[in-house]
């Protein structure tokens, strides 16, 4: 973490215990937003009057002696597909510029009771669907650690807002890796909790058996104080998980007891191929920081894994075929008028989509279509129950597992916007869990030969929090030593 940057416990530690007032806070990140925003375009909309106000709130109540919220005056930004009052919501796409919900989204409303300062929205590939922001309407968003590569996406402006210190921590989605690969190539940590950990109502959907809320912060501790705070069922999400969920902070504070001896960290044999040789290296240098804590590390085999890339852009696309639908210039957003209601819908959804999205809606349009149905969409859900499978059989052997999170450091712009294919290959590794709907993070371990940072992925079941939190922390610990 850069030193001249608070984390998010420290701040709130600070403001509750009166070292720190919430309006100092607010102005030490909007000094480095007014700083370096207008190159590194992290934000789609700034919220500053609404924040500084909620700061002025948080001193005032602070001064008063009155009880302060969990993340009372911690600055936070939002992924830009995230319900936001009357504030707009536009998923980087022209189809949305200018809609303002009429409902905050639940995690919006759970940070917001919590006391959080609401910065502003971020950047985001068209709809969630990209590997480097780069498919934004409004412009891509530059990495802070240099400025001539992508962030990585789709919640590249999440993970940068945290990266350039102009929001404390930020929340992403992550439907195939949006969290964990920005995470990466920007060098904080990022979550992808298990299917139904977080409420998404108010998410905007871009694949609903997929998609998940999940916290960019500098450090393991701060990703468990925000996961926390965000957790938990919601009768508005039917999909979120009903049992109460254990606390994570408690797991990983300054307090806890990281020991992870015993703990079996599953190498992954037949994992898929592309990675860098500074990335295995790093991956090597993981395993060797958690046995040398004494761990143990195990064999194990998941060889449906390679095929999850290929279900992935069968059932994503086609989920969000379904889910765009709703864009028809009616309801939402734009309309572009045209003679009839058919021209009229297919005017507006020619211009209000990107080249992306449209090419999204077409592959998922197709695989749902009758006659290639059981060929294409029927046998990818199959390749998602046979990965489910493989991952239970190797979580019979180990607690959590390890692999990269991206296969490179950072990349340039342009370097992977001409085939589709290459850009889909940033997310071989993130994708299998979201088929699986288990728990996986990514955490910083190291630099690679251009020296951008590298993230170290750790994977873990369903309801896996805990024991992922544990091992995370102990590599953050290994490699601050
Ligand atoms: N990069 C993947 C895609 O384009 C994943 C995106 C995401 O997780 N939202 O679909």
């Amino acid at each position: 973490m850069n030193s001249n940057y608070k984390s998010l416990v420290q701040i709130a530690a600070g403001i509750k215990d009166g070292s720190l007032k919430a309006v100092d806070v607010l102005e030490e990140h909007i000094a480095r937003i007014d700083a370096r925003e207008s190159e590194i375009h992290a934000f789609n909309k700034l919220t500053l009057d609404d924040a500084r106000a909620n700061a002025a709130r948080i001193d005032a109540d602070a001064a008063a002696g009155r009880p302060l919220s969990p993340l009372a005056g911690v600055p936070i930004a939002l992924k830009d597909n995230m319900c936001t009052r009357g504030v707009e919501t536009t998923c980087s796409s022209k189809m949305l510029a200018n809609w303002k919900p009429p409902y905050d989204g639940t995690v919006v409303r759970k940070l917001n009771e919590a006391g959080a300062t609401i910065v502003g929205k971020t950047n985001l590939d068209e709809f969630a669907m990209g590997s480097s922001t780069e498919n934004s309407a409004f412009g891509p968003t530059r990495n802070p650690l240099d400025t001539s590569r992508v962030p990585g996406g789709s919640s590249g402006g999440s993970a940068a807002a945290v990266a350039a210190g102009f929001a404390a921590a930020s929340l992403g989605s992550d439907t195939g890796g949006s969290i964990r690969q920005p995470a990466a190539l920007c060098g904080v940590v990022g979550v992808k909790p298990t299917y139904g950990y977080v409420s998404r109502y108010g998410l905007v959907a871009f694949a609903s058996s997929l998609d998940q809320i999940g916290p960019f912060t500098h450090t393991v501790e701060d990703a468990a104080v925000l996961l926390d705070a965000i957790a938990g069922h919601d009768p508005m999400d039917s999909t979120s998980i009903p049992e109460a969920l254990p606390a994570l902070a408690p797991l990983v504070g300054a307090d806890a007891d990281l020991k992870i001896e015993g703990l079996r960290v599953g190498r992954i044999t037949d994992m898929p191929e592309g990675a860098a040789p500074d990335v295995l290296e790093r991956l090597e240098a993981a395993f060797k920081a958690l046995a040398d804590r004494g761990a143990e590390i195990v064999d194990v085999q998941v060889p449906a894994m390679t095929y999850g890339l290929t279900a992935y852009y069968l059932i994503a696309p086609a989920e969000a075929s379904s889910n765009l639908a709703r864009y028809d210039g009616v309801r939402y957003g734009m309309r572009v008028e045209a003679a009839d209601t058919n021209a009229m819908y297919g005017a507006t959804r020619a211009e209000g989509f990107g080249e992306e999205v449209e090419r999204r809606i077409m592959i998922g349009t197709y695989a749902l279509s009758a006659g290639y149905y059981d060929a294409y969409y029927g046998k990818a859900l199959k390749v998602r129950r046979l990965i489910a499978d493989d991952f239970a059989k190797a979580y019979a052997k180990a607690d959590v597992l390890l692999t990269p999170t991206s296969p490179t450091t950072a990349f340039p712009f342009g370097a992977k916007t001409s085939d589709p294919l290459t850009m889909y290959l940033c997310d071989v590794f993130t994708i299998p869990t979201n088929l699986a709907g288990h728990a996986a993070m990514s955490v910083p371990f190291g630099n690679g030969a251009d020296g951008l940072p590298i993230g170290v992925q750790i994977l873990a079941p369903a309801l896996g929090e805990p024991v992922m939190f544990r091992a995370a922390a102990a590599l953050e610990k290994a490699v601050q030593a």
